[in-house]
């Protein structure tokens, strides 16, 4: 295969190179860890890449606090995302999910852009934003800017809503109100490392000093087409305390998480083991 490769440092760049090449054939990289690979099996003919990770800005490579929001650049490396205090205090989930993602090496280069990007079912770190009502801001080619939630921003396995002309800029996640949470990831395999998984559950509540629930994301990975917010699950569990719960409580939670899910048979495992997996992890999470 030809390929040509394009290293935007400027956003100016990018926005030109993205104007440029819409006619033809062209895909953006950041990591290059998904992207290789599906590139290897292919026979495209010509084909332009659109190198992101030597873009100079911080709007697409940094993370920022306001009293609102946290914003985190698509270019942000799944390293950078385990090793940040700020993240491992406020959003354990996140955390929690980089930590799991592939080996040491590959988190330094594989990006949370391009994981959101991939759209994979089974994406850890889309997952664990999901959880955390994540909201995506995406760039055209004129550089303008639209927003939209992470959750529907998934279309399929590998579909998103992103048009050709766009570029995924940053990642926004409504920031606390409450510092007593209870959020964590929980991923099984078939191994602990380099491994997809078969059922991934990204919980985060935030949580009165008591125990009870005012804010509560619940998301499910490799068991649907798309990553899933368990809206139902998380609105049973507000005003409830978790600390506190019933087994009743805990059976319907873990009811509600499996009703979300419509897994297929697949080689890594049957529907109905991914089913009988989730509902026992979901119980597992008030255990
Ligand atoms: C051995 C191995 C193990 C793995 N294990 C895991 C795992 O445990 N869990 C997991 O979730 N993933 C895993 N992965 C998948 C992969 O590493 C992650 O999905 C990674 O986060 C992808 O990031 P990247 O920067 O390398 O993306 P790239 O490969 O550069 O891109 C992936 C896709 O996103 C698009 N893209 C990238 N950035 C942008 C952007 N800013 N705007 C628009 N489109 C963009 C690309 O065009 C491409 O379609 C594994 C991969 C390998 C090779």
């Amino acid at each position: 295969m030809n390929f040509d490769i394009e290293s935007p440092v400027t956003r100016e760049e990018l926005v030109q190179s993205l104007r440029k090449h819409q006619s033809a054939n062209f895909r953006l990289g950041a990591g290059f860890t998904d992207l290789l690979i599906e590139l290897k099996n292919s026979d495209q003919a010509e084909l332009t890449l659109i190198n992101l990770s030597q873009l100079e800005d911080e709007e697409f490579s940094g993370m920022s606090f306001n009293p609102t929001e946290f914003r985190v650049g698509a270019l942000v490396t799944v390293a950078q995302i385990s090793k940040n205090s700020a993240i491992q205090q406020n959003f354990p989930v996140l955390q929690q999910a980089a930590l799991s993602l592939a080996s040491g090496q590959i988190r330094e280069v594989a990006t949370i852009g391009g994981n959101i990007c991939q759209a994979s079912p089974s994406g850890d770190l889309s997952c664990a934003l999901v959880a955390l009502k994540a909201t995506c801001e995406i760039m055209d080619m004129e550089g303008k800017i639209r927003h939209e939630a992470l959750s529907g921003f998934f279309r399929g396995p590998g579909k998103t809503s992103l048009q050709k002309s766009e570029v995924l800029k940053s990642i926004s996640i409504p920031v606390n109100q409450r510092k007593t949470l209870k959020s964590g990831f929980i991923k099984i395999g078939k191994r602990s490392a380099m491994e997809c998984s078969i059922v991934s559950i990204g919980y985060h509540f935030q949580v009165e000093a008591d125990g009870k629930v005012i804010q509560a994301g619940i998301a499910i990975g490799a068991v649907a087409p798309t990553v899933i917010f368990c809206s139902k699950a998380a609105a049973f569990l507000i005003k409830r305390n978790v600390n506190n719960l019933t087994e009743d409580d805990r059976l319907k939670v873990a009811e509600l998480i499996q009703q979300a899910a419509s897994p297929i048979d697949d080689l890594r495992a049957s529907a109905w083991y991914r089913k009988e997996v989730l509902f026992n992890t979901a119980r597992s999470i008030f255990e």
